[in-house]
């Protein structure tokens, strides 16, 4: 068989297995497979990345099936590992290392590599050290809040007041307002920086109204707290969703620094418009500054981030686990971070071979992958919708009913390990439907900030359930 039929025959094969396995594995490991040959009933593909092969495995039985059904005679499926792809792969990843190296000179740009001013620092309350701007990576993902909170930091309550940090768990808006607070800190010892999770507020709210006789004294306090401060963080603002007392709190707070000059920097995991039952004059007033927001980061970025852990350990990580790590935890930063440190501590205590089949077992891969079923994402999406499980399954062509249906297979497809054949059977769907559900979803919520922030939602939920 000659390599333009080759090369056809794969290409076909390859948009069917891209319905049978999970994007998640597909992606990144299919598609940068090389067709090879066909030779003595064996059809092989070629790789640069050894590991490929076993991640690869437990497909190969569906690949032949494939293959068979589209050459019309028994095939085995081969996987060969190239030197060649190899190098130009590892060529690709130095790059990769190259630009974090990059990444760090503008970080350090300021003077906070060396902070003598340390004391002070560490008895800022809750500032976490970790949290500093040279050890925050820099990606297309989060370029702009980086740029934003730098220029706030350096001229703290003049540019951008507030400014407002959104995006998804685990991105890093925790990790930058604090960078925010360090670096005024270290460069103007003499301001007053104060860092409040959202709940703490409240709760520090609701003890000072309920505190003894003396309810006006403990008010004062309360707000001398608060509004005695140069830079105020609030973290999570979410959070005062439908607390009413708050709200006004939270307003009087912002009014009172507001007018006089001081800085505002507030995160949240969505925007001020989509938090519930916020006054318009609450809302406004948090777009009044400057709103940014930060995004997933994309592979490069991600293998970034590990290496700059690494670097500070002073760990040297093959670079195929720091792919893999980064392959493998694509959504939340938190959660790509957890697997660096259990491998790392793992690997520090057990003195074992740091290869990829030892970090899978660490990191019970398979489990993780399978901890998640179809029911669980209807359910939740059922209640979510506070609709029932069986008429978002059934065949009712309610708009409410469709768009329930067209999310819970989109966050099937987003978020479990199962294949378009399986979540078609399960909503009885034929796999066309699967696949435009999907694609409707994820093009509707590049417009739809309504609809992306309550996709997030519910991933969330199914992943904290
Ligand atoms: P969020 O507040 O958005 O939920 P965090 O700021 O708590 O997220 O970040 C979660 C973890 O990921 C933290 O340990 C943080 O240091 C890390 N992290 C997130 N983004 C980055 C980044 N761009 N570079 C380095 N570390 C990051
Ligand atoms: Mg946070």
């Amino acid at each position: 068989m000659d390599m333009l039929e080759v090369q056809k025959i794969w290409s076909s094969v390859v948009e069917e297995i891209k319905n049978e396995i999970p994007s998640s594995s597909f992606e990144p490991w299919v598609l940068p497979l090389i067709p090879h040959a066909f030779e003595n009933g064996t059809f092989s593909v070629l790789t640069g990345q050894s590991f490929a092969i076993q991640i690869l495995k437990k497909y190969f039985a569906l690949i032949e099936n494939i293959l068979t059904k589209e050459i019309g005679e028994k095939v085995e499926f081969n996987i060969i590992y190239d030197e060649k792809l190899a190098q130009k792969h590892n060529k690709k990843l130095q790059k990769l290392l190259a630009r974090e190296e990059n990444i760090e000179k503008v970080s350090q740009e300021n003077p906070s590599g060396k902070y003598d001013n340390l004391k002070k620092m560490q008895s800022a309350p809750k500032l976490n050290l970790k949290y500093k701007f040279e050890n925050f990576v820099v990606g297309e993902n989060n370029k702009f809040a980086y740029a934003a909170s730098m220029s706030t930091a350096k001229t703290p309550g003049e540019k951008y007041n507030p400014l407002f940090i959104y995006g998804g768990a685990g991105l890093g808006k925790t990790h930058l307002m604090q960078a925010i607070g360090h670096y005024v800190l270290y460069n103007h010892p003499e301001l007053k920086v104060k860092f409040v999770k959202t709940e703490e507020f409240i709760n520090d709210l609701i003890t000072s109204i309920h505190q003894g006789m003396d309810k006006s004294a403990s008010m004062t306090n309360f707000r001398q707290k608060y509004r005695n401060v140069d830079v105020l963080l609030i973290d999570d603002i979410q959070f005062i969703e439908g607390k009413e007392r708050t709200v006004t709190e939270i307003f009087n707070t912002f009014e009172a620094l507001h007018n006089a000059g001081k800085q505002i920097v507030i995160t949240s995991d969505r925007e001020p418009k989509y938090i519930q039952n916020l006054p318009d004059r609450l809302r406004s007033r948090f777009e009044w500054g400057l709103m940014v927001d930060v995004q997933p980061p994309d592979l490069e970025t991600r293998m970034a981030i590990i290496c700059n852990l690494a670097k500070n350990d002073g760990i040297t990580l093959p670079l195929e686990i720091v792919e893999f790590l980064a392959k493998t935890y694509s959504k939340n930063v938190r959660e790509l971070e957890g697997a660096y440190n259990r491998v790392t501590a793992y690997v520090g205590v057990c003195n074992i071979e740091l290869n990829i089949d030892s970090v899978k077992q660490i990191l019970n891969i398979s489990d993780v992958e399978k901890q998640i079923t179809l029911d669980d994402v209807l359910n939740i999406v059922a209640d979510y919708y506070k609709l029932s499980p069986k008429d978002i399954k059934g065949q009712t062509r309610s708009q409410k009913l469709a768009n329930a249906r067209q999310v819970a297979i989109y966050v099937c497809r987003e978020i479990t390990d199962f294949s378009l054949n399986e979540i078609g059977d399960f909503f009885a769907r034929k796999h066309p439907t699967i696949i435009y559900s999907h694609e409707k979803v994820k093009e509707d919520m590049e417009t739809n900030v309504m609809l992306k922030n309550c996709v997030n939602e519910i991933i969330a939920k199914i992943k904290n359930s």
